[in-house]
């Protein structure tokens, strides 16, 4: 600020424009409210430039490459399915841009006031940005996000050691890819890039996925397998040089480019909240409660920077309900479930728990068995659905194609305490893979239709 300007009195200061911290400045605009929303790098954070949406362009793309060059059974030959990897990342980029000028677009349209630059909190109600602006606020929403974690040793060197972001930005298909790392980003990614052409390996220090259901992930893994991905279980890297990754094993591995992968952490860097009275707890998350606040009673905090899960939708439902808290509303984050999914091939999506235990019982439904899966040649998957003694349905499980879509359903099942003849009772589409959620609610009521349960 030069000096003597006046600093820019608000209700509400948003930093962060990601897709929690956008979403929270539109709602706190539609209630009324005057709103500042700092961004430092690009509106639409992670989620619309490096991550969710890149990630989810690239796979559509290395899935329409792949299915062109296999799909004889179905009397489809093309030849030569070549790759223009420059015109891939064109349009890759392309939609984060079109994507970031519509939300540039919606915050103009309510009158929310974008800072450009970089906020870090002066005391408990002011926030100093580097642009030169200072910002007085009766309420704040932190929405800062996170970072890759680094793994001591392999340190990101921009080049041939990289992190997800630059992963999702290559212009080139990499002969071979070496993955560090095995949770949903490696799979992801892996598996897209073996769909282009890479040879990948995926280094897991156990398994891959290995949070997540062994049955489901059984499925993802015989898949990744047949793409030619080598899946190298406990294991972990010892050094990567010349292009080459050692293992502690003492394998070798060639890998044009490394991705390390080894999780996110609450980015909170620059942010200097010890002025503004939050506290962070032992991981470095920041602390809230069940109206989002923080231990400062007028500064709020969404998505990634304050912990598990680390997905987009949650922070974008934080996001409005801190925004109507700021605002003077009562509003609570208690959803009951946050679905989640791994765009895997074949997709996994969860809502709710599928945990077998005392009074949980649960039944599947093969996509063997529905008609829709044998027309796609996708019959490796299935439906499962956890009910308890009441036929309320406690969580559903899908390995199936449109599987990122069909978890919508079941998460709304279970936030309205649905029981299984609710589903069952529903006409659902023929011949959709949602027939599937309806199959296994009917083999859990005793009454299977189309398949012998024996
Ligand atoms: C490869 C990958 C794929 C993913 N795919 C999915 C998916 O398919 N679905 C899903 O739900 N989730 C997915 N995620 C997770 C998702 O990206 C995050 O959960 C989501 O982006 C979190 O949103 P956010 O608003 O909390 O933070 P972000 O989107 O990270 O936004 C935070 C913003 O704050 C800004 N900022 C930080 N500090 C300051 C400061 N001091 N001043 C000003 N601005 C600042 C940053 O520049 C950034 O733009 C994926 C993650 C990865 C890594």
């Amino acid at each position: 600020m030069v000096m003597g300007e006046v600093p820019e009195e608000v209700d509400i200061a948003i930093v962060g424009g990601g897709v929690g911290g956008y979403t929270a400045a539109i709602r706190a605009a539609e209630l009324g409210k005057s709103v500042v929303l700092i961004e430092k790098e690009k509106l639409g954070g992670h989620c619309l430039n490096y991550a969710c949406i890149p990630s989810k362009t690239l796979i559509h793309i290395s899935n329409i490459a792949y299915e062109a060059a296999h799909s004889e059974k179905f009397g489809i030959n093309v030849e030569n399915v070549s790759i223009d990897a420059k015109k891939m990342l064109e349009w890759r980029v392309g939609v984060s841009s079109r994507l970031e000028k519509g939300v540039a677009f919606l915050c103009k349209q309510n009158k929310i006031d974008v800072l450009k630059g970089s906020a870090t909190f002066i005391s408990r109600n002011r926030v100093q940005v580097t642009d030169g602006t200072e910002v007085i606020f009766k309420k704040a929403i932190i929405a800062t996000g996170s970072e890759p974690s680094v793994l001591k040793g392999m340190e990101f060197n921009g080049n041939n050691i990289i992190d997800y972001k630059q992963a999702l930005l290559l212009d080139r298909i990499p002969k071979s890819m070496a993955i560090i790392g095995a949770g949903y980003v490696s799979v992801e990614i892996g598996t897209l890039y073996a769909k282009l052409g890479s040879k990948v390996n995926i280094i897991a220090r156990s398994d891959v996925l290995s949070k997540f259901d062994s049955e489901a992930v059984s499925i993802v893994k015989k898949h990744m397998l047949n793409l030619g991905i080598i899946i190298h279980t406990n294991a972990n890297a010892k050094g990567y040089s010349d292009g080459k990754l050692t293992l502690d094993d003492g394998s070798v591995i060639e890998a044009d480019i490394l991705v390390v992968a080894v999780g996110l952490k609450p980015y909170t860097e620059g942010l200097e909240i010890e002025n503004a009275g939050v506290a962070l707890n032992d991981k470095g998350f920041i602390e809230t409660g069940h109206e989002l606040k923080t231990s400062n009673a007028d500064i709020y905090a969404i998505g990634d920077v304050i912990g598990e899960p680390m997905l987009a939708h949650k922070a974008i439902r934080q996001g409005v309900v801190a925004a109507e808290n700021a605002s003077g509303l009562n509003s609570a984050y208690d959803n009951v479930v946050v679905p989640a999914v791994i765009f895997s091939d074949p997709e996994i999506a969860i809502a709710g728990s599928i945990q077998e235990s005392d009074g949980i019982k649960l039944k599947k439904f093969p996509l063997s068995a529905l008609g829709r899966g044998i027309a796609l040649d996708s019959t490796d998957g299935f439906a499962k659905i956890a009910y308890d003694s009441d036929n309320t349905v406690m969580g559903i499980e899908l390995v199936s194609p449109d599987a990122n879509a069909l978890i919508a359903e079941c998460a709304l099942a279970i936030e309205m305490g649905a029981n299984l003849e609710d589903i069952a009772d529903t006409i659902h589409p023929h011949p959709t893979f949602s027939e599937s959620i309806e199959e296994a609610a009917e083999a859990a009521l005793g009454r299977p239709i189309n398949f012998f349960y024996g």
